[in-house]
Order: structure tokens, then sequence, then C-alpha cells
């Protein structure tokens, strides 16, 4: 098991250590872990902070990864949360460092966070879905440092702050271009499984993204589960790779030092 999306107390939503994460990782036999902490410039919530250092960041990696070496590889990463207007600082802070992989995720769109519910307000539920995929299609197009985009479909977890439903078909148009330009660009996608804990009985994206992105001929995929606490490192890992494997896909993605090769699934 790879598990390409991981937290540690230095994601201000994160209280566990990172070696409390590690323990967590070995437990559940898994294989490599990267290490994806949050890190976001304008969260705009002044109760939570995902700023933290950097270089304090990677030495810590670096010596859990030297304690560990001989039972799990541990990679370095990082969420990003793109906004357009922090794109430049993340631009400098993805090539100022090296990192091993860099999910790039949409978590607030035109300054408006889709966790607290405030994006949602006195909106259409498509109008919704649409400021949503075009805000990733913007931040594709003005930043392309990243490996994977981070759970897609985010928009889906939260619709117990939307008025009425939607099926993929409103917005399918508007998805094939966003991940049209996710393949053009030679990026990738994750499936992140932290759907089904969330209760929306999915993992993100869902089949029939997953099914589109394949269609389209995307290829690059890592499974992540967004672990917060170690009990969670690569919950239902089997699943996503079953479903993957079902899906027609033969291959999931590894990143080490921001190159990526496939793992063929068993
Ligand atoms: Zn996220
Ligand atoms: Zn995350």
């Amino acid at each position: 098991m790879h598990d390409f999306h991981v937290h540690s107390s230095f994601s201000g939503d994160c209280k566990h250590s990172m070696e409390n994460m590690v323990k967590g990782a070995l437990k559940i036999g898994a294989k490599s872990i990267a290490f994806t902490d949050h890190i976001d410039y304008e969260y705009g919530n002044p109760d939570i902070n995902f700023v933290f250092d950097i270089k304090d960041y990677l030495k810590d990696i670096t010596k859990i990864r030297n304690k560990h070496s001989h039972d799990l590889q541990i990679l370095s990463g990082l969420e990003i949360c793109m906004q357009p207007k922090v794109c430049e600082k993340n631009k400098i802070l993805v090539s100022d460092y090296n990192f091993d992989f860099i999910i790039m995720s949409t978590h607030v769109v035109k300054g408006l966070d889709l966790h607290e519910g405030d994006f949602f307000e006195n909106k259409k539920v498509l109008d919704a879905y649409e400021e949503y995929y075009n805000e990733i299609l913007n931040n594709l197009d003005s930043f392309n440092n990243f490996d994977v985009v981070g759970h897609l479909n985010l928009i889906d977890r939260y619709s117990k702050y939307m008025n009425g439903t939607i099926s993929l078909a409103d917005y399918r148009d508007l998805l094939i271009q966003v991940l049209e330009k996710i393949i053009s660009l030679g990026k990738g996608i994750e499936i992140n499984t932290s759907g089904i804990r969330y209760g929306i009985n999915s993992f993100l994206p869902n089949i029939e993204i997953l099914k589109l992105y394949k269609h389209l001929g995307g290829e690059i995929i890592t499974i992540g589960s967004d672990a917060h606490t170690p009990t969670d490192i690569c919950s239902n890992y089997e699943d996503a790779k079953i479903l993957l494997k079902d899906l027609g896909y033969k291959y999931i993605s590894f990143f080490k030092e921001r190159k990526s090769r496939f793992i063929k699934i068993e």
C-alpha cells in the first residue's frame, strides 16, 4: 500500500505527530506514505493556521525517514491550497524546495470556503458547481508545478449546504474541460478515500468521474487516504484498488522526487 495523502500536526487541522502517523502506517502494513501537509497562505479563517515553516517540515521528514528507512518509505509532499491570489507564493514555495510529490487542491473559491459553507450561501446548486469547476480551471491555467489534483469533486462533500440536487450531466462539459486540461498538462488526479469516512458513500472522485477520466485518456492516479489520524492511514485502500481495476485501470502512480512511475495493480 502506498498512501499518497497523509497529514501530520504541521497541518492546522491535524493534531497527530509524524511519529504517530508513521506508527499507524506501520500497524496497517503500508509500504510507503507521503506526508502532504496542508499549506494555505490565505485560508481566511483566523481560527485555523495552515501556514508552517517548510524548513522545519522537511527537516522533520528527513529525520523520520532516516529513522524508519528499514520499514517504511516516507516521502515529502505538500497539499497546496490553490487560490489565484496566492499563486505566485505557491510557485516560489514549490520551486525553492525539493519535494517528492505535490497535490494541488481547491478548498476555497473566490475567497469563500467550501468547508465552512460560506461559498454556498444564496447560490443555486448549478451556479455553485460551475463556479467551483471554473475556479479549478483558473488554478490549472495559472499554476502547473504540481503532480495531482486533490479530491477533484470536493464540492460533492458539501451537499448539506445546498438547496436542491444536481447530476453530473448538468455540468459534464465543464468537468470534461477540467479533466482534459489535467491530462494535457501531463498531470494526474488522486482517488481520495476520505469520502467514505465523511459519509458521502463514495470516493473522491466518484465512479462516474473516474470512468470519464479513464475514457478521456487519464492514466496518472494516486491513492490517498487524506488521513488526519493514524487509524485512517490507508483506509479503504484495497477497495479503491479493486474499483480502479474494475474500471480498467492497470496502474496506480507512485511519486518520488517529483517523478512518477506506474505500479501495476495486482
Ligand atoms: Zn484537501
Ligand atoms: Zn488533505
